[in-house]
């Protein structure tokens, strides 16, 4: 074990992980455990009982065995102890994953961590894009209409076509998305426009808005679902009052039908 420490750079003595650092690890998975699902806090009484512990992905001590299984391998961080090297895990996997893990276990867990690294990257990186207060009329009047002024609105027009911007591994998504945009593109797209003609909305300041934050999460390499979910948790934490997650999802699908979010598949 010190043998190894003594010529891998990488691989330095263990530091303790700080209180708020281990609030960073359970927020990171989102209270679930990556590895099986299982939820990271467990209600006992009046408290939450703590069923996680903070993993090392390439380990702090690996033996001999381990050395050569990992050797080569693609590792976070710039060492064992940075935050890219650890992630929140459940006691069983935890203990499943310490104990001999393969190479197939370890390059599963780096490629679960890279991805949660590059969506908070994202989020972190569009938190700060303005977004007008204004957007909550349109939220507004998604939440008060009814299923006859929907079809009302859509008869008008001949039916929409779907822009193709998914390829074949994006099948629910690409559904989801073609379902609002065929129920609301119209609605939605006739709200703006009374709102802007009554000078109350600049559809193309929240437009643009909308197509940066696209491109800053699109910048981030992270995959199609993940920067759309991105985009709609976003939206959602700029409406200043509590509005349904579904109708930030579908001023988001209006946005790529619109062509702002995503671009067309040649
Ligand atoms: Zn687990």
């Amino acid at each position: 074990m010190q043998q190894a420490k003594e010529v891998d750079p990488y691989l330095i003595d263990r530091i303790p992980i700080a209180k708020n650092m281990d609030h960073a690890y359970l927020l990171e998975v989102e209270g679930l455990c990556p590895l099986c699902g299982k939820n990271l806090l467990a209600t006992k009484g009046r408290n939450k009982s703590k069923l996680y512990q903070i993993a090392h992905i390439y380990p702090n001590s690996p033996s001999s065995k381990q050395v050569k299984e990992l050797y080569g391998l693609e590792r976070l961080g710039t060492n064992c102890e940075d935050f890219e090297n650890k992630i929140a895990l459940c006691k069983d996997c935890h203990g499943l994953y310490d104990d001999d893990v393969t190479k197939d276990e370890y390059l599963n867990l780096v490629k679960i961590k890279r991805e949660l690294l590059s969506i908070a990257n994202a989020k972190e990186v569009i938190s700060h894009q303005p977004l007008e207060d204004e957007i909550i009329l349109v939220i507004n009047s998604l939440s008060t209409v009814d299923m006859n002024t929907l079809k009302e609105v859509n008869l008008k027009y001949n039916g929409v076509k779907i822009a193709d911007k998914f390829e074949s591994n994006y099948t629910i998504l690409k559904s989801k998305i073609e379902s609002y945009v065929c129920s609301y593109y119209f609605f939605i797209r006739e709200i703006f426009q009374q709102l802007e003609q009554n000078d109350q909305i600049n559809f193309n300041i929240i437009a643009n808005e909308i197509k940066t934050s696209f491109l800053k999460c699109e910048n981030e390499k992270i995959d199609k679902s993940d920067i759309f979910n991105t985009l709609v948790n976003w939206l959602r934490s700029k409406i200043k009052a509590r509005v349904s997650l579904e109708s930030c999802e579908i001023v988001v699908c209006f946005f790529v039908q619109n062509c702002e979010v995503f671009h067309e598949i040649t």
